[in-house]
């Protein structure tokens, strides 16, 4: 490639609007440009390194037997509805509506319609376990888009979604899932932990984040200087002493089996007057006797209860939408758990502690109380999660924790049946019954990483790119070459030997000053940078300068094709 086919557009200053380093230099380095809030358009030399990251998530996906497929990023409306997501998904769901009067959305990720595809395609147990994932553009209408990149609306994620007969087959793929996102990062060259993690509104139960470890981060997260636990801080004193692992298995417990009471033994239990206390909810689907919701109470802030998550709701529960829950409680309900915004759970946090809740048992008037979540977990911590310090005692009990600040690039999850339960995606098994398919699912930010890869390699003078994903490695800087056939001439004779050994090189035919051109390329963050003038060629060497320790040589033209391959 030749700066003169290419659009070089750096920037002497720092847009104003650009908090954050990775912002400032995408801009300043031409990578770039941004349309409206979280909507950017990337130019050239950044989309070469999007595509190189995307390259190294592609190779490794298939290396682990994924196979890609390619979805539309507008979807209809009916599968939303079908796993009940319209309603639930909220204001980040950017709803479209066609000509002839439908209701579609923008994608911001793809369970329901994978689900649909799967139900169609897949029939018997044989066609398991399938891995099927995209690199493919995603919208989220956040709420503060900021950032540039790193919280865009408009967004590049990779998402797998995996389909399995049991349990023990969905976490084998987990597992193949945990390391290949492992490889990835580590090929790309990035400083990264693999955190337990919420399982937010995707619902589901084991996950684990990837965070590249930056001072910008968004997130904090705790981990052991003694052993392998890492977790949000959030969970961090919430989550049973145990393994990273081992904790993400103990979550699936089994709800005890409870007693059946009326509305009437109810309230008299609860010490609550009969219409505060939870109405039976009747759900479509679910069986009978399980748990619909927990009831509330006392008064609370349902922000600061969806914040909490807490450890004793780690159960399989069944669904009713939080409306619905709303509608015949005539109570607001907050939404924790596994199964994220799924569970309406309304729960006293003092009486959680002691456990025995109380819930619907989907059956007319029947109750449940007594139900205890993960009775053999150990009792949580009751520090204020907010003010986790470093030093405090890590929950696996091995050593103190230290805090640091992340950027989730990655996040897999355990989705069990969730999508495939309400869009009925079965199979059938060996014995011909049919089974109701359990679902992981995978996703990295590939935009995303690009921007963390800034946050962790740049210095003062521009971006530091690792090799990997650098929009090229080598750049070739003929010196004076408008003044000098020769040089012009032996530029040529280089780049071209270059490329025949396969080397990704730019030669700079700008003919800028030195200084300026130097300085573009530092800010661009080419690792590795050749100069060559008169000088130079009077004494056969061209001048070699690395761009991340700043360490020069001079190359003999005969060892150059050694020195740089
Ligand atoms: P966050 O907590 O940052 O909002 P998320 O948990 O909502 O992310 P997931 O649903 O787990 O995101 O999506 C998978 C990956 O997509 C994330 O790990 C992240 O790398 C990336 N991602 C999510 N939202 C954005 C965004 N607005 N801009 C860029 N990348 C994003
Ligand atoms: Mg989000
Ligand atoms: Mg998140
Ligand atoms: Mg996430």
């Amino acid at each position: 490639m030749r700066t003169s086919n290419l659009l070089i557009a750096t920037l002497k200053e720092t847009p104003a609007d650009a908090e954050i380093v990775s912002h400032q230099l995408m801009l300043r380095a031409g990578l770039i440009r941004r349309l409206a809030s979280g909507l950017y358009t990337w130019l050239p030399l950044g989309l070469r390194v999007l595509r190189k990251t995307e390259a190294i998530v592609r190779e490794e996906m298939n290396r682990a037997g994924a196979q890609e497929v390619l979805m539309p990023s507008v979807q209809p409306a009916e599968l939303w509805q079908e796993s009940g997501r319209w309603e639930q998904y909220g204001p980040e769901l950017l709803r479209i509506i066609d000509r002839h009067q439908r209701d579609f959305c923008y994608g911001p990720t793809h369970e329901e319609v994978i689900t649909d595809l799967v139900r169609q395609e897949i029939r018997s147990y044989k066609q398991l376990p399938i891995n099927l994932y995209q690199i493919q553009t995603k919208f989220r209408d956040e709420i503060r888009p900021r950032f540039g990149l790193m919280r865009a609306r408009e967004f590049l994620m990779k998402d797998a979604y995996s389909f399995h007969l049991d349990q023990a087959s969905l976490q084998d793929t987990y597992d193949t899932m945990y390391q290949t996102y492992s490889r990835i990062f580590e090929r790309i060259g990035l400083n990264y932990r693999a955190v337990l993690a919420d399982t937010g509104s995707i619902g589901g139960n084991a996950s684990h984040e990837f965070h590249v470890l930056a001072s910008s981060g968004e997130d904090a997260i705790a981990f052991s200087n003694q052993s392998d636990y890492a977790a949000n801080v959030e969970l961090a004193q919430t989550l049973p002493p145990a393994s990273p692992r081992a904790a993400a298995s103990e979550t699936m417990q089994s709800v005890d089996t409870p007693q059946k009471h009326t509305i009437d033994e109810l309230s008299e239990f609860l010490k609550l007057p009969a219409e505060r206390c939870l109405k039976t909810l009747l759900v479509e689907g679910a069986e009978k006797n399980t748990v619909v919701a927990l009831v509330v109470r006392g008064d609370h802030d349902l922000n600061e209860i969806k914040a909490e998550k807490h450890p004793l709701v780690a159960a399989p529960l069944t669904f009713a939408t939080p409306e619905k829950v709303r509608e015949v409680c005539g109570a607001n309900i907050g939404s924790i758990g596994p199964r994220g915004l799924d569970i309406p759970v309304i729960v006293d946090f003092a009486a959680a502690h002691v456990a025995d809740f109380v819930c619907g048992a989907n059956e007319d008037e029947k109750h449940l109380i007594g139900v205890n979540w993960g009775r053999d977990l150990p009792e949580p911590e009751t520090a204020d999660l907010r003010n986790v310090q470093a030093g405090d005692p890590s929950p696996d009990g091995n050593g103190t924790l230290e805090i640091a600040r992340g950027i989730e690039v990655g996040h897999i999850f355990q989705l069990g049946e969730k999508y495939s339960n309400k869009l009925n995606a079965v199979v059938l098994t060996e014995t011909g019954q049919s089974q109701v398919m359990t679902m992981g699912c995978y996703g990295i930010g590939v935009s995303r990483v690009v921007a963390a890869a800034i946050e962790q390699n740049h210095d003062e003078r521009g971006i530091v790119w690792p090799q990997s994903i650098a929009p090229f490695e080598v750049v070739l800087i003929p010196v004076n070459a408008h003044k000098s056939q020769r040089v012009r001439d032996k530029a040529e004779q280089v780049y071209q030997q270059l490329l025949e050994a396969g080397v990704d090189v730019l030669i700079d035919d700008r003919g800028l000053r030195p200084g300026v051109a130097f300085a573009d390329w530092d800010l661009i963050g080419v690792p590795h940078r050749l100069i060559l003038g008169e000088r130079g060629l009077d004494n056969g060497v061209i001048e070699y300068k690395h761009r991340a320790s700043g360490d020069g040589a001079e190359f003999s033209f005969d060892s150059l094709l050694d020195e740089i391959k």
